[in-house]
């Protein structure tokens, strides 16, 4: 028997674009051979505008975040977000990016209206971080924390870094990356990882129970729960007396599908009520370039909404959380 979530689903992660700059190993398996989405397949600005503007933000969604791939890749962004963070209704707009190209274009975003960034960010070291990010290349650490930075010069307070943590990897990182949160308002989040498309890594159990990770940081500094409003599935801590605060994400080691608020929509337009859930889509592109006037395609949705608490945790209730995915994390927009 499980508990039915009760939470309104207010919250919408549209990815804008399947490809990525990087190839992290936990999110884009190595012998992958990933086929991209052609433009002509991805939703264009027009049709992401339309479908909150007619179908998200009528049904109640408030929160929209801007995902990958890697978002900055995407042509035409800026006037993106801009219509985006126009359109009432629209609370909270923000977007989850890698930082690569970061610094260049991260006035122009808060500018147009974009309220938050997450950024990923492994590790502080830059041999770790190519090694995770699966470059062989010039190191590409430095360009990245120069994004970061220059977020934050430019008016994102908070930022939240997102750290999967990678057991031999960078667990080794967690107390230098909890340090962060001492004198600066950064939210560090430490995400469980996940068995999506990437089975091989799950296999060798990769990953860190939150609470382990806890115990380390208690054992350093203290660590105190902490109460912030809108982090969804995290569990917030602080060091006591530090500006910032410690986010857990803890998919793997505790159950959160109770407290979803979310939708995810692919950037070839797929609507995804449960991440864990491949069979529950609803393919919203075909719908609208078919000519299905947008309240239908809204109605269609409100249905697939009202199924969502059942949705959510048919796959931990039939037992495949470690199935195969057809998608990788960076094609369904993380
Ligand atoms: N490229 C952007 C970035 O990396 O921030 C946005 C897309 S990425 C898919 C979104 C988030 O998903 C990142 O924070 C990343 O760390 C996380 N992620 C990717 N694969 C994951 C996995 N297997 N388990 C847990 N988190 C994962
Ligand atoms: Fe790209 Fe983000 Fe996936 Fe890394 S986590 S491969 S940056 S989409």
């Amino acid at each position: 028997m499980v508990a039915v979530s009760m939470n309104p689903v207010d919250y919408l992660r549209i990815s804008l674009i399947d490809r990525c700059n990087f190839r992290c190993h936990y999110c884009v398996p190595d012998e992958a051979s990933l086929q991209y989405l052609l433009t002509s397949e991805q939703l264009s600005n027009g049709e992401i505008v339309t479908l909150l503007e007619q179908v998200f933000i009528p049904l109640g969604f408030r929160k929209f975040r801007l995902t990958g791939g890697e978002p900055l890749l995407r042509p035409q962004l800026v006037p993106l977000v801009r219509a985006i963070a126009h359109l009432p209704g629209v609370e909270d707009l923000s977007m989850t990016t890698n930082a690569y190209l970061l610094a260049d274009l991260a006035q122009d975003l808060y500018d147009a209206g974009l309220n938050r960034l997450n950024i990923s960010l492994d590790s502080l070291n830059p041999e770790t971080f190519d090694q995770i990010i699966g470059n062989r290349g010039k190191s590409r650490w430095q360009q990245t924390w120069e994004g970061i930075q220059v977020a934050h010069r430019v008016g994102f307070d908070p930022l939240k870094l997102n750290v999967v943590v990678i057991p031999g990897v960078n667990d080794r990182e967690v107390l230098d990356l909890a340090a962060l949160t001492g004198d600066r308002h950064w939210h560090v989040r430490f995400i469980e990882f996940m068995p999506i498309g990437n089975d091989r890594l799950f296999n060798e159990r990769a990953w860190i129970p939150s609470e382990e990770l806890r115990q380390r940081i208690r054992a350093k500094w203290g660590l105190e729960t902490a109460v912030v409003q809108g982090n969804g599935p995290a569990d917030i801590f602080k060091i006591p007396g530090a500006k910032g605060t410690l986010g857990f994400i803890s998919q793997m080691s505790e159950c959160f599908c109770d407290r979803c608020n979310r939708m995810r929509l692919s950037a070839d337009g797929w609507l995804r009520p449960c991440l864990l859930n491949e069979a529950a889509q609803m393919d919203l592109k075909t719908l609208l370039r078919t000519g299905v006037p947008p309240r239908e395609i809204r109605a269609e949705v409100k249905a697939l909404l009202d199924q969502k608490p059942e949705i959510n945790f048919k796959m931990r209730d039939m037992g495949t959380t470690t199935g195969q995915y057809g998608r990788t994390m960076s094609q369904i927009g993380g």
